[in-house]
């Protein structure tokens, strides 16, 4: 036995795995290839790897700029930290801050985001903190939901078309939008409810209206927009950190600045290529000289990079994939607030803000230090972090014409209105954008199938692989599992078959 897990050892060391992209996918993709003793080497073009994992100082705190929290959904990511070694720095949102506001709404301002509802869907449109946001018109209207007979054959596809039929206007505008827009970064009506909220169809035929299928869902599930998240003290970037460590120790080399611009295959061996500095991609976010290095050989390559290069490098190689994405994920920028304010103690607006999408030119705001305790620690008395976001599928951030600090200046203005307080740039100790290309949400309108299509159709070429979140679909939930899957299926085929 012990002879055969020797063989078996030195058969998977003659394997060199190539991962293109260092990214969460990447790396975990990585690691699994390294844990049964293939020979890896992750090419990450930028300066750091972990991709939208990445944390900077800010106003002399140490601060995640890209995801900052994870959905327990699946329990996947959770047990990866677990894994990790970093299951005591687990932690939850606070809940004195109350949960999240919506701003922006006609006649109101800003309220309460109502509580127990399904993607802002609410269970009962006369509970008093729907009424405030709808009006009794709007309230009426949506409770007529509970009159109309619901059809039995088929079910709706698109979230804002059924919300806008069943609840009316002002639910979908008011309630809905801002969830989806500040969660997926994409409008109702672009949002597959059987992906973003499984079982409500369901629901809806069996209870006979939608807020009924919300009110049934909704026991099972937790009361925030977004699902229940939880977060990592000192930054979700150390997940990026742990695995790169790991893979360290088990003889992986992650080297930055190296961009792969083509892939060729020649036999059973791939050729990877890196890409000269300028003629990188601007989406790819690469910064810094590229390292001189020639093409690299590998047995497997993975390709875990952001869906336009990778299309563009497995389209050659795949049979039946296009070398263009149908429709590119939205452009999000971040901005980060480090700022002495006292007047935010108080956590005016619970531990952020969604806007009615056109009401504002940021679409949502996170109040850092009232949702995250060990963020408040690290900040200090009276010393607020608050990350202000821009740009949807619809509609490029306010931010993307402006210079660093025009953009600082911009997210203080939202900042201001959001919260409610009056903020002067004399408060601000520290500010950060950043860019992001996001992949479409997996709940998008018939991205499933698209998907499936080209996973399937790269799950037929020879050594090769891919993982990420345009096939797994955005956030830490979808893509940390994907990538498991994906590379035991790799790694099974290349040591197997
Ligand atoms: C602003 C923002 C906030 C988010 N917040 C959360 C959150 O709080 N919780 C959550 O669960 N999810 C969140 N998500 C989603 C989640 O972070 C992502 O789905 C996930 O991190 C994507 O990982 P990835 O490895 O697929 O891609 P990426 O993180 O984008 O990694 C891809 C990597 O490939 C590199 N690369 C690109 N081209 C090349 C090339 N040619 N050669 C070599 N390397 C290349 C890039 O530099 C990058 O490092 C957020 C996403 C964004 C954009």
């Amino acid at each position: 036995m012990t002879e055969q897990l020797d063989e078996l050892y030195a058969h998977a060391h003659e394997k060199h795995v190539v991962v293109v992209g260092g990214g969460v996918a990447g790396l975990i993709a990585a690691w699994e290839c390294a844990k049964v003793g293939m020979r890896v080497t992750v090419l990450e073009a930028g300066e750091r790897p972990g991709g939208v994992l990445r944390s900077a100082e800010v106003g002399g705190v140490v601060l995640d700029l890209g995801a900052e929290s994870f959905a327990t959904r699946g329990g996947h990511v959770r047990a990866l930290i677990d894994e990790l070694g970093l299951s005591d720095d687990v932690v939850a949102p606070g809940t004195g801050a109350g949960g999240a506001w919506v701003a922006g709404v006609p006649g109101v301002g800003a309220a309460p985001l109502p509580k127990g509802g399904v993607l802002g869907i609410p269970a009962n449109p006369f509970a008093e903190d729907v009424r405030r946001i709808l009006g009794w018109g709007g309230a009426w209207r949506a409770y007529l939901d509970r009159l109309k007979p619901v059809l039995t054959i088929g079910h709706e596809h698109s979230l804002g078309r059924l919300v806008r039929s069943r609840l009316g206007e002002k639910a979908l505008d008011r309630l809905v939008a801002p969830v989806t827009t500040g969660v997926y970064s994409a409008h109702p009506d672009d949002i597959d409810p059987d992906v973003a909220a499984p079982g409500l169809n369901a629901a809806l035929t069996r209870t006979g209206s939608l807020t009924g299928a919300v009110a049934d869902l909704a026991g099972a599930r937790t009361s925030a927009p977004g699902g229940a998240v939880l977060g990592l003290r000192g930054g979700m970037a150390r997940l990026a950190d742990a695995l790169v460590e790991r893979l360290e120790v088990l003889g992986a080399e992650v080297r930055t600045r190296a961009a792969v611009d083509g892939l060729e295959r020649a036999g059973a061996t791939w050729t990877i290529r890196l890409a000269a500095r300028e003629e990188r991609d601007e989406d790819d976010a690469v910064s810094g000289p590229a390292v001189d290095v020639g093409p690299l050989e590998a047995d497997v390559v993975v390709v875990a990079i952001g869906e336009a290069g990778a299309r563009r490098l497995l389209a050659p190689h795949v049979t039946g994939l296009a070398a263009e994405p149908a429709r590119p994920g939205p452009v999000v920028e971040i901005v980060t607030l480090v700022l002495d304010a006292p007047e935010l103690d108080a956590k005016p607006r619970g531990t952020g803000v969604l806007t009615v999408p056109g009401s504002h030119r940021a679409k949502a705001l996170t109040h850092a230090t009232a949702k995250w305790q060990w963020v408040a620690e690290a900040a200090g008395a009276h010393r607020h972090v608050v990350r202000v976001s821009f740009g949807t599928q619809n509609e490029e951030p306010a931010t993307a014409g402006l210079d660093d600090d025009e953009a600082a200046a911009l997210a203080l203005e939202e900042a201001s209105a959001l919260l409610g307080v009056a903020l002067a740039p004399h408060q601000l100790a520290g500010a950060r954008r950043e860019r992001f290309l996001q992949a479409q949400p997996a709940a998008t309108v018939g991205l499933k199938a698209a998907t499936a299509q080209a996973r399937a159709a790269i799950q037929t070429a020879p050594g090769i692989g891919a993982v990420g979140a345009w096939l797994a679909g955005t956030g830490l939930a979808q893509v940390v599992p994907d990538a498991i899957a994906e590379a035991e299926r790799v790694r099974r085929r290349a040591l197997f078959s």
